[in-house]
């Protein structure tokens, strides 16, 4: 459906703030488009000595601001067109958060669910000798994404620093601790996001110690919303989902370390004890304060989001709502926190993370959550103030915030 091609509604969505501030035809069109794409093919030796050939990207949406920023994907269904969006989102994300990057994003067709620890291994080293010429702390960062991990990220660093005949910690972020790792990186995009949920729960009068929640995806991000909804504010996590499908606890609500506990040895949420089945589509539409999107994008849509009945939307996923659906939850009043801006913390702990590698330090992890939390903070109120300002829902707003500033940068720069 081509509605549901990401890269034609990042288009959509710049086309109609394009619109509202007036922006040039020329202007338009450079950020209608990512500056550079690369394309690699990738030869990797299996387990049963067989060649497997897989295909990746990596594109380098805009860097005008500063290195191109942005996570990596190894997904089955990874498109050139769902990394072109990434990688555009990343580009506003990071100006939004007005951290001195550019964005971009890569991915890989791959299934890691079907593939051992050494394939994987030998496939993330193959990706970073295919593309190592245009990645670097100065050049392109990558970082984790959906199923990849700091142990990729461990894997590319260190291949790369041994193409550059030196270790070479800034080349990507969310590495572990011990081998140039940020503290507060791991659990960085969902607590970023809370920052978030926490501001707009002042605004709509919302007490989160009595706040339910529903968590659609139970990855990195939707794990940690989880434990860090209940943990900061006290918050009733009463619906999660995965996969596989999805649980509930209406009463009593679901323990987060339960349910990461029991997916970990069973591949998913569905069976945790103290909790019932649910359909999985009826995560999005359950009566809760507030819905998390925490996984791929395009599950809120014109079909289900007029049954959307959470106060709160925060988008902890890329893209999860579709431009439909983005005015039918505007009309309902719905408080939408946009990707870009609710799960932006990932991107700047990761910035905090090149700039300690920059200077071989540590910070502390209640520096890093003090950083981001001030970070988070100040990029929500630009994004209320201008969405009172123009009139517009919050995604519009975000992107005003966001292109104004890489235009800004263009400018300077003489671009334009
Ligand atoms: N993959 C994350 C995102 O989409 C983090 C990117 C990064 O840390 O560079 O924002």
């Amino acid at each position: 459906m081509a509605e549901l091609n990401p890269f034609k509604i990042a288009q959509k969505q710049l086309d109609q703030c394009a619109e509202i501030m007036g922006l040039d035809d020329n202007v338009r069109e450079l950020l209608r488009n990512p500056m550079r794409e690369i394309r690699v093919t990738l030869p990797v030796r299996m387990d049963d000595g067989t060649v497997k050939v897989f295909e990746g990207f990596r594109i380098q949406y805009n860097d005008a601001r500063g290195p191109a920023k942005g996570g990596l994907r190894f997904h089955p269904e990874e498109t050139v067109d769902t990394v072109r969006a990434l990688a555009a989102w990343m580009t506003w994300k990071c100006a939004l958060v007005d951290i001195p990057l550019g964005g971009g994003k890569g991915g890989v067709v791959c299934d890691t669910k079907q593939m051992s620890k050494a394939e994987l291994e030998r496939l993330s080293r193959a990706y970073v000798r295919a593309i190592w010429q245009f990645i670097g702390p100065e050049q392109d960062v990558p970082a984790p994404d959906v199923y990849t991990t700091p142990q990729v990220m461990a894997w590319m660093m260190d291949e790369y620093s041994k193409i550059a005949g030196r270790t070479q910690f800034g080349v990507v972020t969310g590495k572990p601790l011990c081998v140039g790792g940020s503290p507060g990186r791991e659990d960085a995009t969902a607590r970023g996001g809370l920052y978030t949920v926490r501001e707009a729960a002042g605004e709509l009068g919302l007490d989160l110690s009595k706040a339910t929640v529903a968590i659609q995806g139970y990855g990195n991000a939707g794990y940690f919303a989880a434990k860090l909804m209940h943990e900061m504010f006290g918050s009733k996590v009463v619906a999660v989902s995965d996969t596989k499908g999805a649980v509930c606890n209406l009463d009593d609500g679901i323990d987060p370390e339960n349910a990461v506990a029991h997916k970990r040895e069973t591949t998913t949420v569905v069976g945790c004890d103290g909790t019932e089945g649910m359909e999985p589509d009826d995560i999005i539409t359950s009566d809760v304060d507030i819905l998390m999107p925490s996984a791929l994008e395009n599950v809120i849509t014109a079909e289900n989001a007029g049954d959307v009945k959470a106060k709160i939307v925060a988008e902890l996923a890329n893209g999860p709502t579709t431009p439909e659906a983005d005015e039918i939850l505007f009309e309902k009043g719905v408080h939408v926190l946009p990707d870009f801006l609710c799960n932006a913390g990932g991107v700047t702990v990761s910035y905090f993370e090149m700039v300690q590698n920059m200077n071989l330090y540590s910070w502390s992890e209640d520096e890093v959550y003090q950083k981001l939390d001030d970070v988070m903070t100040r990029a929500y109120h630009s994004v209320l103030e201008t969405s009172s300002k123009y009139g517009v829902n919050m995604r519009i707003a975000a992107y005003i915030v966001a292109i104004e500033r890489v235009i800004e940068a263009m400018q300077w720069r003489g671009w334009l």
